[in-house]
């Protein structure tokens, strides 16, 4: 007599067998070369093949899949376009990636109202195009904002060379609906501005995908200006850019946008795009002021004089909208462009208090040539907010030192009054260094937030919070720690 005995179907493959029963087929990815395109998102440094990555195509088969992670208790991460700069939609292991890239329509330009209703996976610039035709466009503008999608944006909090003037993305966003970790739907903040309840829309935001996965978003969309003014101005050294930032800012005005360059991410920049950059100039500002033409004309004389004042030694006045077009493509296509002059660069993101600038900046060449790497400078001087890329050669063994003063670089701004991020979120990254920020009663609290939309730890663990793993350690599955197994200490 023989018997066959037939092996019990591995988790992916009984994953995957009720996926397929809730998406179609060409909406499951289960082989290897598919899941490698979802192994890490902007930060290649850290990668994690997941066991499945699903594709769905609205909220009801969003949640569907959700309800089949939370059957098998198996954690999932939302992903939007990938281009996330701390590893928040880096994969977990034996996990789960919820892709919303099929998600992308825009559902209505509700013009009277100035509001758009977006699916997450529209992608940011796409809501200005669709905006334009009637005068109106969506502030928040990433660098990023061709490719990343405005589900990213929600959970980054994103930000922009614009946000100096508008605010991040978390003053733009009206509602949401969102799917918890156990399926369920609901809708956060109100299509109008007021709600009444706690502000649960706001702590959504920049929940980096550990909360839920949004589905819907709502934001507002802003009158176009009637006239925008754009200046670069060379300066003969970082710190002379730095203060003329501060007096702009003494002198109360309020540009649209204040970025500045040096001189490494200017040689960048200018190779790749042709931006009309003086690369032999130590630093440079890129000023934008935007409103009525009148009071845009008074504030540009003034920060004329200002720039002056402070040894500018070119002022170049962008005269013509191709003009400025080619002025930002230069500065949004920076971080790309470091490529050209660096195998390999980690993009660092952090704050200081606007007048810890020049401080900051120094202390990061010095700490750039100790350990003999090179550090580019491009960010949005008028917020404080800094994006240090730390150029390096993987071939060399250069990794690990690169990484290392990418995170000393962070918690110096903590260090000088900042914070370890300002728009690019902690995800893997900087999940270590949160200590630095927040007490443990802190974390405790954000903790208990958390775990109060999933219970079970199922959405995006790993990412934010240091857990009980040990600091420094790879990516992997969310484990619980030893002393957690045996009842000594609990997760909140
Ligand atoms: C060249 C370059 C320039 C950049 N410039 C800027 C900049 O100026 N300002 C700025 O803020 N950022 C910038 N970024 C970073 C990045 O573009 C933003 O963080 C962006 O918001 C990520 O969007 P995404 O769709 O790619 O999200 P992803 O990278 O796919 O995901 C980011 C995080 O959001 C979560 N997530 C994604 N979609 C959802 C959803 N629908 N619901 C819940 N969670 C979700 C993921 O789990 C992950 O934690 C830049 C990146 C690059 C590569």
């Amino acid at each position: 007599m023989s018997t066959t005995t037939t092996a019990a179907p591995t988790l992916t493959t009984s994953l995957a067998r009720e996926f397929a029963a809730v998406l179609p087929e060409h909406c499951v990815i289960t082989d290897e070369v598919g899941l490698r395109s979802y192994e890490c998102d902007g930060l290649t440094g850290f990668r994690q093949v997941p066991a499945v990555v699903v594709l769905p195509r609205d909220t009801e088969e969003v949640a569907a899949c959700v309800r089949v992670c939370a059957r098998h208790g198996v954690p999932f991460v939302a992903r939007g376009a990938g281009t996330g700069l701390s590893g928040g939609a880096l994969p977990v292991a034996d996990g789960v990636v919820i892709s919303l890239q099929k998600l992308r329509r825009i559902l209505e330009i509700d013009v009277e109202n100035r509001r758009a209703v977006l699916e997450p996976g529209v992608f940011n610039l796409d809501i200005s195009r669709a905006a334009a035709p009637h005068g109106l466009y969506y502030a928040p503008d990433p660098s990023s904002q061709q490719v990343c999608t405005i589900g990213g944006n929600v959970a980054e909090n994103s930000g922009g060379a614009h946000c100096l003037k508008y605010g991040f993305t978390t003053n733009h966003v009206l509602e949401m609906e969102v799917v918890l970790a156990d399926g369920s739907v609901i809708t956060l903040g109100a299509p109008t501005a007021e709600q009444a309840g706690p502000d649960l829309r706001g702590v959504f935001l920049g929940s980096e995908g550990t909360l839920g996965i949004c589905t819907k978003v709502t934001v507002r969309l802003l009158r176009k200006p009637e006239a925008v003014r754009t200046v670069l101005a060379d300066f003969p050294s970082i710190e002379a850019a730095g203060e003329t930032v501060g007096a702009i800012v003494d002198a109360s005005i309020v540009p649209a946008a204040v970025e500045m360059m040096d001189s490494l991410a200017m040689e960048a920049a200018e190779a790749a795009v042709g931006a009309g950059y003086t690369v032999e100039s130590p630093s440079a500002l890129i000023i934008e002021l935007d409103g009525p033409a009148e009071e845009c004309d008074e504030q540009f004389a003034e920060i004329t004089r200002i720039c002056e004042e402070h040894g500018s030694t070119r002022i170049h006045v962008a005269d013509s909208a191709d003009e400025r077009a080619r002025v930002w493509k230069g500065r949004k296509a920076a971080f790309a462009a470091v490529g050209r002059i660096s195998p390999d660069y980690i993009v660092q993101d952090g704050v200081v208090p606007r007048t810890r600038l020049a401080e900051v900046l120094s202390q990061i060449a010095e700490m750039g040539s100790e350990v003999g790497l090179r550090v580019a400078n491009v960010f949005h001087a008028g917020d404080g907010n800094l994006h240090p890329l730390v150029l390096y050669s993987e071939s060399a063994g250069e990794h690990d030192a690169a990484e290392d003063l990418s995170s000393r670089i962070a918690e110096l701004c903590v260090e000088l009054g900042g914070s370890l991020s300002g728009e690019h979120g902690i995800g893997a990254d900087k999940a270590c260094s949160m200590g630095r920020m927040f007490t443990d009663d802190d974390l405790a609290v954000m903790q208990r937030v958390r775990t109060g939309f999933d219970p079970e730890g199922l959405c995006n663990p790993g990412k934010i919070f240091p857990t009980p793993r040990l600091c420094g350690e790879r990516p992997g599955p969310f484990r619980a720690h030893p002393l957690e197994e045996a009842g000594v200490i609990s997760r909140l």
